[in-house]
């Protein structure tokens, strides 16, 4: 959808203002991602899995040059009995359907996961004005969201303004199905935060981690562990197919039990 790229770029301030891109490997936007969308008959969507200081997963629907953006805690439901809370955030750039990675500090410091992607079809004549009166009909054609869905606002004006519901209709693709938990990995690399993180554990983590405590902590704590565990493995690989017994090898083996026991205690 043709875009007025003054107004995209405005709606991306609040995004660049939190952001400092020297420390993030987030996109700065208005790179070429937005230009082949621009062009493209259908409007993106995509959902990131996003542990950051709580998991969260960040539904985002592309709309006049940029991604309209909620935070939804619990995630996505797929049973048209479930409401879930969908917090309004920024709007963020259209490369960033395409985004997964590490974020070593900073804001959103932690790991996110490209977890679904594909097409959204507005089923009201008018977006902007659905968003104002802030009941926004759709559907969805990903890999694992798909069929009709909507997005109601909660609160009305003022200070609740940001609190929305994302509520499944009942059709076809509607069902009592755990969707997070069924499609739990990622749908760029197919894996999971473990192999998103094997990649790039970013140094500044061993002194200050993006989530210390609480659920996302120990979640944290354990996907470090594997990730570190996965890094030993692919050297341990990379040794045995060269026809050598390094110590090293054994030595990452080691660590790797050693964190594995210490983290059953
Ligand atoms: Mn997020």
């Amino acid at each position: 959808m043709p875009a007025k790229k003054s107004s995209a770029a405005k709606r991306l301030a609040a995004y660049r203002a939190k952001r400092d891109f020297k420390s993030t490997p987030e996109p700065t936007g208005g790179g070429r991602a937005t230009r082949a969308a621009q062009k493209a008959s259908k409007l993106r969507f995509c959902v990131q899995k996003h542990l950051a200081s709580h998991l969260h997963y960040d539904f985002r629907l592309e709309f006049e040059g940029t991604l309209l953006s909620w935070a939804v805690p619990k995630g996505p439901s797929l049973n048209p009995a479930d409401k879930r809370l969908a917090m309004r955030v920024e709007d963020h750039p259209i490369d960033y359907g395409d985004f997964e990675g590490v974020i070593p500090e900073g804001y959103g410091a932690g790991v996110v996961m490209l977890w679904d992607r594909g097409t959204w079809t507005p089923e009201v004549p008018d977006v902007g004005e659905a968003l104002r009166r802030g009941d926004l009909k759709f559907s969805l054609e990903g890999v694992k969201l798909k069929g009709s869905w909507v997005l109601v606002r909660t609160g009305g004006r003022g200070r609740d303004d940001r609190s929305w519901l994302l509520i499944k209709h009942r059709d076809r693709w509607a069902g009592p199905v755990d969707v997070t938990k069924v499609g739990p990995l990622s749908v760029k690399s197919f894996g999971d935060f473990a192999d998103i993180l094997a990649k790039d554990v970013p140094d500044v983590w061993e002194s200050h981690r993006p989530a210390e405590g609480g659920a996302a902590g120990k979640m944290l704590q354990e996907i470090i562990e594997q990730a570190a565990q996965i890094k030993a493995k692919k050297i341990a690989g990379r040794s045995a197919r060269k026809g050598k017994s390094k110590p090293r090898t054994t030595a990452a083996r080691g660590r790797g039990r050693t964190k594995r026991s210490k983290a059953a205690k």
